[in-house]
């Protein structure tokens, strides 16, 4: 009797299991120089989460700067003649100069000579010359990028870098292709971008973290928020920097210096529904600094969590309800 009782319960905990992973299916992978995953959750998980990795890839294929057959690669190589781009391209760049406009050139995909020179990946990273910096100033600007359909860049040296936007923009595309095989409950994280669809499939809050920026262990975190349907981009400056004479050195540009964006901020965290647009602005509210960048969000009713190198953490007054601080032993700061 006991043994069939074991049994019982071993042939109910392997129902159970196989329902659970039915349900579930996650995937980690490796693309855009990033580790990314993917949970979902109903019946076509696997299916949508595979569709949305191969969607990744292609876009990869596309956008990236280092593979030499993407277009922008292609584009950036080109010997002075014009480029016209497929529509999935031109659209983003059409959109990435929308960004641009609103944030006052802070946010600029013609920076690629530049990010070339501060290459913040390389083994024994160099800090570029002055003279350098000032030639590759030269090749940039949003400005030069002409609309005309597709687009086409006209002045000759000018590189595209679209690593700023691409996977807030990959982060939109998952959530569409999720939907389409009528996943209802998943959450999306290339790198600094997550995207939580739905609720949890329990019917509760996602929690998010919010990464320590002054902590290398990638699970410390200041605090976290708890939201359903929307994306959470952040920028930061220890995400890729390399530091040298005691000076971090990282990975985002500011346009008008030509220098890793010297401001106020070590982390921006943008949370609105579009990732594409959270990606663009989480990069260009780093740049303009906390009192420029918060003046620029408030404008413009999108939700933030910045962190000032004083190591000050500050809340849109929308999200703290949903904001739970865990900081205050790693000696953050917060007023509610
Ligand atoms: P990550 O790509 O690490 O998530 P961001 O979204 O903040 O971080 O984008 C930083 C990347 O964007 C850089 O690695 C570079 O490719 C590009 N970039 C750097 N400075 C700028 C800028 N001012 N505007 C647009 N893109 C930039
Ligand atoms: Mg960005």
């Amino acid at each position: 009797m006991k043994k069939i009782f074991i049994l019982f319960l071993i042939i109910n905990m392997l129902f159970l299991t196989s329902c659970v992973s039915k349900n579930e299916y996650t995937n980690n992978f490796f693309t855009m120089d990033t580790p990314m995953s993917i949970t979902a959750y109903g019946k076509n998980a696997k299916e949508g989460v595979t569709k949305s990795i191969s969607y990744i890839n292609k876009l990869d294929g596309l956008f990236s700067k280092t593979l030499s057959q993407s277009e922008i690669s292609l584009a950036n190589s080109r010997d002075g003649s014009a480029y016209v781009f497929s529509e999935t391209v031109s659209a983003l760049i059409s959109k990435s100069v929308e960004y641009s406009k609103a944030t006052d050139g802070a946010f600029d995909i013609t920076l690629g000579t530049l990010t070339n020179l501060w290459d913040t990946k390389a083994e024994n990273p160099k800090i570029p010359s002055e003279k350098e910096i000032n030639e590759a100033l030269e090749n940039t600007g949003y400005q030069n990028l002409v609309p005309n359909g597709t687009y086409v860049l006209f002045k000759s040296p000018l590189k595209l870098d679209m690593g700023g936007v691409v996977k807030g923009y990959a982060c939109d595309g998952v959530y569409k292709i999720l939907s389409d095989y009528d996943i209802k409950s998943a959450i999306v994280n290339l790198g600094g971008n997550i995207y939580v669809k739905g609720e949890k499939p329990d019917g509760t809050l996602w929690n998010v973290g919010i990464k320590d920026p002054r902590n290398d262990d990638q699970n410390a975190i200041i605090g976290y928020i708890s939201v359903k349907d929307t994306s959470i981009v952040t920028s930061g400056d220890y995400q890729r920097y390399f530091i040298k004479d005691g000076i971090r050195y990282h990975h985002i540009i500011d346009p008008k210096t030509g220098y890793p964006s010297e401001s106020d901020l070590m982390s921006v965290t943008i949370i609105c529904p579009s990732s594409t647009m959270a990606d663009a602005y989480s990069t260009a509210v780093f740049i303009m600094g906390r009192e420029k960048g918060t003046e620029f969000l408030e404008k413009n009713n999108i939700d933030y969590i910045l962190i000032t190198k004083s190591k000050e953490v500050i809340v849109s007054e929308n999200l703290k309800s949903s904001f739970t601080f865990e900081g205050k032993e790693k000696g953050y700061i917060y007023e509610k």
